[in-house]
């Protein structure tokens, strides 16, 4: 089968194209026959070395596709389902294998595409708004990044609650497509102080919640913009790594929460897989929740895929296809 394989770490050119066995399925697993593979931001730090990985690794964690075998010990799938997971052992590849504990069914109707697109850029947007501070109606929600993948469908997950939200991006044009996912206010961060544009907006205020995906360039403004005991939702680095931080700090700007989750810990028993996968498809099947999927790559072009990614050039979810 062909795959893409790291055997060295670095820039994008390590993402080669292989010619690998077809992986056979252990206890509690299932081969998946790949048909659409989401591309994040997480292999591009496996890729660097900032994550560290034992090498050679086939890269990638979320995809859709088809039952193709199933291994011992395996019970609620049959050949032929129609597949998606964000726990996928090397994406990026026509076949790879999964645990089934992780798997879901894809709703009928819903293309391999749009599911891989909306598993865990998806979850992510759920368990920011609905477990790790639960949005109500008439609270204000900063988003960072609002025209990425993330971003998008948080902004339109917030707004379905009936929150109020102000994102940040760094064009004209992806201000737009804020817009159109909800957002009430669009700051254009590389021109703008975002922090002291949040405080106006809000009337001096500030949001009752920051969800930052951007990290090292935004966490000092998004500590600034909160109000008194209101959360930063540290979920990502697009930018670089935070510094350490002074627990003081969080005290001197008002009694703030500080949290880094990781959709693991929001997917970790298959009760909240289901709730919270369940309700993303179903979502998106309706037409409920939009994707934006305008950028689709053949597995070969994967390095292109990590260059666009990394230089700001995208706007929803990136993906590959086998
Ligand atoms: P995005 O589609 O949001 O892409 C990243 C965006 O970040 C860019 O488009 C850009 O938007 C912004 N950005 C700001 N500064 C930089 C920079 N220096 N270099 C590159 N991009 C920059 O990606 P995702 O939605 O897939 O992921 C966003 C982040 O969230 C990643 O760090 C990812 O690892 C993390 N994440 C965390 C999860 C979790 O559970 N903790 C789950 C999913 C993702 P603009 O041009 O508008 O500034």
């Amino acid at each position: 089968m062909k795959a893409i394989q790291i055997r060295a770490t670095g820039g994008p050119e390590v993402l080669e194209l292989a010619e690998l066995p077809i992986p056979q399925p252990g206890a509690g697993q299932v081969l998946l026959r790949v048909e659409a593979i989401g591309v994040n931001f997480i292999e591009a730090y496996f890729r660097k070395g900032q994550y560290k990985s034992t090498l050679p690794l086939t890269p990638g964690s979320e995809a859709a596709g088809i039952v193709e075998e199933i291994g011992p010990s395996v019970s609620g799938f049959a050949i032929g389902d129609a597949v998606a997971s964000t726990s996928v052992i090397g994406s990026y590849a026509e076949y790879a294998l999964v645990p089934a504990a992780q798997l879901v069914k894809v709703p009928d109707g819903l293309s391999p595409e749009k599911a891989a697109a909306a598993m865990l850029q998806g979850m992510t947007a759920h368990y920011l708004a609905h477990s790790t501070w639960p949005l109500k109606q008439g609270e204000t929600a900063l988003i960072h990044a609002g025209a990425g993948g993330t971003g998008l469908l948080l902004t339109q997950m917030a707004v379905r609650i009936g929150a109020r939200v102000i994102t940040t991006v760094s064009t004209p044009e992806k201000a737009e497509l804020s817009r159109e996912a909800g957002a009430s206010d669009v700051i254009l961060y590389t021109e703008q102080d975002f922090a002291a544009e949040t405080k106006r907006l809000t009337g001096g205020r500030g949001v009752d919640v920051v969800y930052d995906s951007v990290g090292k360039t935004t966490f000092e403004g998004s500590l600034s913009c909160l109000r008194p005991r209101g959360l930063l939702a540290l979920f990502g680095g697009s930018s670089g790594a935070v510094p350490p931080v002074d627990p003081i700090q969080l005290s001197s700007k008002g009694s703030l929460f500080l949290t880094r989750p990781t959709l693991w810990h929001y997917i970790s028993t298959r009760e909240e897989l289901e709730w919270r996968a369940g309700e993303v498809l179903k979502w998106v099947a309706s037409g409920e929740l939009k994707l934006r999927m305008e950028h689709v790559y053949a597995l070969e072009d994967a390095p292109q895929a990590h260059a666009d990614l990394e230089s700001r050039k995208t706007t929803g979810k990136i993906l590959l296809e086998p």
